[in-house]
């Protein structure tokens, strides 16, 4: 029998009256006679909220207690879509992680998905219900609850979907694809019909938040195709899967605002260690190598723990230097001409009067450090003058 595994993000059941509407998504799907398998974030702004109410306490919370208290906003809402399922006659079940066989690693905070023991969820399937499966959330060989970090759910559903071999994993969220920008910040952004996993990748890892980077991974690994679209309408959506139907070199503009930037200067080949520990604590750190310094970017919620790994290791460097005050902008795509489109990024720039404070060139694209307040001007900008907004030729003018 065919599979399909849905996720919804929190805005999808931000209300009672969101949740209503995801029902006759899952419905539409069982009507077609496929298995469904549900995946659900906690409801809107809970997880911040719960992050705020633990910082009100401590400013240095235990991990393990961050992860049981994180969790349990996906289990309100797996119950609440649950009993929504149940008023319209289906028969549903819910299943918080650990019931559904999601076995992590102990990083709390960031923990990776080992294996999923599918046993249970295929009974509850062969039993004709609908499973309903908390996301973010898992559990270690130890019996310790673990989250998987911010946008996990993505993850989750995408893990499932390839534990189960489903046919499709669809993720269904608060705007109708996967745009060429965020369509938020830049109006012009385009929405783009189908990408390659790898594409997709480079945008997510680059901050384009709409789906976490891991989640496609999963995907690409046991090809189950994504599909991004949304909650509120019926329109076709994004489809990412092994092909790709583009032609033009740049894919899109990514940025990430809520960056911090460590420069460790005259490092002497000691960093290895720095590195493999940042990796073994899945801290996502992307590092430009400058003539003897080394920069690290990373998440603001990780940088307190790369200042404690980076401390650790202090006759690896001279000194080190904190930027809290960047963000970070991309141009992802095939770029030929580094030189030339170095350039045109500084040449925009200088028009727009944005600082940039470095510029480098990835297996991705092109990044350069800006300041925070510049940020979204300079994902507009880059936007325009790469040739992606709607109104202008997709093509890249380069
Ligand atoms: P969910 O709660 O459903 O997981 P997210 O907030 O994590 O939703 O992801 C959806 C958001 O991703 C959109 O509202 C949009 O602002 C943002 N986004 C960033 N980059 C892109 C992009 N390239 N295409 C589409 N959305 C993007
Ligand atoms: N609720 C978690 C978060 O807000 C996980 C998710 O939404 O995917 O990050
Ligand atoms: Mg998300």
């Amino acid at each position: 029998m065919s599979m399909i595994v849905q996720k919804f993000g929190g805005t999808s059941v931000g209300s009672t009256d969101r949740i209503k509407r995801m029902v006759f998504h899952v419905m539409k799907e069982r009507e077609k006679g496929h298995d469904v398998v549900v995946v659900v974030s906690a409801m809107n702004k809970t997880t911040d909220t719960l992050v705020r109410l633990a910082g009100e306490l401590s400013s240095d919370p235990s991990k393990r207690e961050m992860d049981m208290l994180l969790s349990t906003g996906e289990q309100v809402a797996i119950s609440l879509l649950t009993m929504a399922l149940h008023h319209k006659g289906l028969e549903a079940v819910s299943l918080t992680g650990r019931q559904a066989g999601i076995q992590t690693d102990g990083v709390f905070g960031n923990a990776k998905i080992n294996s999923i023991d599918t046993d249970r969820i295929k009974s509850e399937l062969s039993k004709g219900r609908i499973v309903v499966v908390a996301g973010f959330q898992g559990i270690t060989d130890k019996g310790e609850v673990t989250t998987l970090g911010r946008g996990g759910s993505d993850t989750t559903a995408a893990a499932l979907a390839a534990a189960l071999k489903a046919d499709r994993c669809d993720i269904y969220t608060d705007v109708d694809g996967v745009y060429t920008s965020d369509p938020r910040i830049v109006p012009r952004a385009a929405k783009i019909d189908t990408l390659s996993y790898d594409e997709m990748l480079r945008l997510a890892t680059m901050g384009a938040g709409v789906l976490h980077p891991r989640a496609i991974k999963h995907a690409k690994e046991h090809h189950v195709p994504l599909v991004v679209c949304s909650s509120l309408n019926e329109g076709r959506g994004t489809v990412i899967s092994g092909r790709t139907q583009r032609n033009a070199p740049i894919v899109g503009v990514a940025y990430q605002k809520d960056i911090s930037v460590l420069t460790m200067f005259d490092c002497q080949g000691g960093e290895s260690l720095i590195l493999y520990d940042l990796d073994s604590h899945h801290i996502e750190t992307e590092i430009i190598k400058y003539q003897e310094n080394l920069v690290l970017i990373v998440k603001d919620q990780d940088f307190h723990e790369l200042k404690r790994i980076v401390g650790q290791y202090d006759q690896a460097y001279s000194h080190t230097e904190e930027r809290e005050d960047l963000s970070k902008v991309s141009v992802i795509g095939q770029i030929k001409s580094t030189h030339e489109v170095k350039e045109k990024v500084t040449n925009v720039f200088h028009d727009y009067h944005i600082a940039k404070a470095s510029l480098w060139e990835s297996p991705v694209g092109l990044s350069a450090l800006v300041d925070r307040n510049d940020v979204e001007k300079a994902a507009r900008v880059l936007h325009m003058h790469f040739g992606l907004d709607y109104v202008e030729s997709r093509r890249a003018v380069l």
